[in-house]
């Protein structure tokens, strides 16, 4: 069946009212007992899975025959998955991981582009009750190395060019017992190396019928997601099962979406936004989803958004400012007017953004926030509320945000400070992987704290002010400086690295290194250029420095370490501040 003929059957969408016709009566009644975890269906024992929550309850409720997932390849494919379609593809790749010894808790990473078998061996490994840990396909192989270590990941799905990539360090990886490679419409020759073994093959050895989902319960680990620190190497934030009570019923009432919706989300599943947004919110709200392998391209995306009507699109600030430079004019080519709500999240969104959205869309841009940690929108401009534009809303009902100052105390007044949560939601996340120290060091006098700043206007609104660490946000991607600063100093030439983010009028922020040179080198244009490709070979090139400055001394205090600090003040002609720690020259 094509696109048009499943549409017209099932587009339920009845209802021109916003999801959360009223915010302030129902922030103040809210119960998420009876609000949300009701909302799902949980398993006959009790038990809560997300991908049953996402797939099979739509085929049991008898919405079997609906669109699930439109993938759209990037050579110009189309494929069309309904939901039964989509139950029994993940049944089977929930049968082969039992198969293959999977075992519940094992972490399963999934490192390839976004084709529709990268979202069946997802729900096939969360039914089978596997923990899904998605990667960027556009990292090097040393992110890939570090996370896959750091967690002893036990299986790893990929597609046959990124396997390619990351051979060398494959042998490093001793916890790793089986490889699976989708070669998707066999794109690649030779696709399988030593002993991986080959997705369509084993697919074709199984049948859905045959699958037992296993019985998980909402306090089950689900998904890891690796997210960057100031310090040290990036951490795994592991989430359970339970996070699909929030991710449900924010994707309904901030997002908008309803059962028949059409999406399109535009994050990777490497993002927690790709996760939470691009899988589970969408997909236990019953909408069709539109996958789309390619980048950013805003004749497509408009192209997309005009063919398959969308209703709901979710992006990012980045993507934004990127649609804007492209013009009105290319705006003005395509029927948007399908559209009924547009979200943002990642970074700040400009004003501008929103009044051009307006402008251009006839729809304003609804920001919201949220992080890895929290795994799922804890604050938002909604559908039924003014939006400020530049504010990124008000708390999720259920949800309490505050402002503290550097005791830890909540500031009333509109005064910028840290910005915190009340633990306790639904999808908090449950631990940094093997990290209690760092997790614990989140929580002070009963709030959990973003590692962002921030105020509070007087009608409750947030408004974010910048983050209170060195991590850089380079196109809503955050970057710890130290993941890049190892790279560089892997290289000969290299003695200290010191990394920042400076500021771009596109990507919010760029990395950007400062290095000092070992004995013998000289600080040539070529160097430079050297050191640049080999980090972006090594992370990738979202990660890698943009730009590069040689240095003669790296400013450091006197306990050795670099003063990000005061590389940021000085590349930005700003005051250096409080330099009494700096070690002398
Ligand atoms: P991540 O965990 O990679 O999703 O990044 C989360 C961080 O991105 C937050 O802690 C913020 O620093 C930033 N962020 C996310 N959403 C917003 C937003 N709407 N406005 C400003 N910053 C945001």
């Amino acid at each position: 069946m094509q696109f048009d003929e499943i549409i017209k059957d099932t587009n339920y969408s009845d209802s021109n009212k916003p999801n959360l016709l009223d915010y302030k009566k129902q922030y103040e009644n809210f119960d998420w007992y009876r609000d949300a975890f009701s909302k799902l269906d949980w398993l006959p024992d009790g038990g809560l899975n997300n991908a049953y929550e996402c797939v099979d309850r739509h085929v049991k409720n008898g919405f079997g025959d609906k669109l699930a997932l439109v993938w759209l390849g990037k050579n110009g494919e189309e494929e069309n998955y309904t939901y039964k379609d989509f139950k029994d593809q993940s049944d089977k790749f929930g049968q082969v991981m039992i198969n293959l010894g999977m075992e519940k808790g094992d972490r399963v990473f999934i490192f390839m582009d976004r084709l529709p078998e990268l979202y069946f061996a997802a729900m096939g490994i969360l039914k089978a009750g596997g923990v899904i840990a998605p990667l960027f396909s556009a990292f090097g192989p040393d992110p890939v190395k570090d996370r896959m270590l750091d967690a002893g990941a036990a299986y790893l799905v990929t597609s046959p060019d990124l396997r390619k990539k990351i051979s060398p360090i494959i042998k490093d990886i001793k916890t790793l017992k089986e490889i699976i490679v989708v070669n998707k419409d066999n794109r690649f020759e030779d696709p399988l190396v030593d002993n991986d073994l080959d997705y369509e093959a084993l697919m074709k050895d199984v049948n859905a019928e045959s699958f037992k989902l296993v019985n998980t319960s909402q306090y089950d680990f689900s998904i890891m997601h690796y997210t960057s620190g100031s310090t040290g190497k990036p951490k795994g934030v592991l989430h359970r099962h339970q996070a699909v009570v929030q991710q449900m019923l924010t994707g309904h009432w901030a997002l908008e979406l309803s059962h028949g919706d059409i999406y399109f989300c535009t994050a990777d599943p490497g993002w927690v936004t790709g996760t939470s947004y691009g899988m589970i919110a969408p997909w236990t709200n019953g909408v069709t989803q539109i996958i789309y392998e390619g980048g950013f391209s805003a004749s497509s995306w408009y192209e997309i958004i005009q063919k398959y009507k969308v209703d709901v699109w979710y992006t990012a600030p980045t993507a934004i400012r990127l649609l804007m430079r492209s013009g009105e004019e290319v705006v003005n080519r395509y029927d948007l007017t399908s559209l009924k709500f547009i979200g943002s999240v990642g970074e700040p969104l400009n004003p501008e953004a929103v009044v051009w959205g307006e402008r251009n869309y006839k729809l304003p841009i609804h920001d919201n926030w949220w992080q890895t940690e929290t795994g799922a929108i804890m604050c938002a401009n909604y559908s039924s509320t003014n939006i400020k534009p530049g504010s990124m809303g008000r708390p999720f009902p259920g949800i309490t945000m505050g402002i503290l100052d550097d005791q830890y105390n909540e500031i009333e007044n509109e005064d910028s400070g840290i910005l915190a949560v009340r633990p306790g939601w639904p999808s908090q996340m449950f631990a940094y992987w093997k990290q209690d120290d760092m997790h614990n060091s989140r929580f002070k006098k009963g709030w959990y704290i973003t590692g962002d700043q921030a105020s509070r206007d007087k009608e409750g609104y947030f408004w974010f002010q910048g983050r209170a660490d060195d991590v850089i946000n380079t196109a809503g991607h955050l970057v710890g400086p130290f993941e890049v600063e190892s790279a560089l100093i892997e290289h000969p030439a290299v003695a200290e690295a010191g990394v920042i983010g400076k500021p771009d009028p596109i990507a919010m922020e760029i990395v950007k290194a400062f290095v000092t040179l070992n004995p013998d080198y000289e600080q040539t244009d070529e160097l430079r250029r050297e050191l640049i490709r080999f980090s972006r070979e090594k992370l990738s090139a979202g990660v890698a420095p943009r730009e590069i400055d040689f240095l003669e001394t790296m400013p450091k205090t006197r306990s050795g370490k670099i003063m990000r600090r005061l590389l940021k003040a000085r590349e930005l002609g700003e005051p250096e501040g409080d330099i009494s720690t700096l070690e002398d020259d």
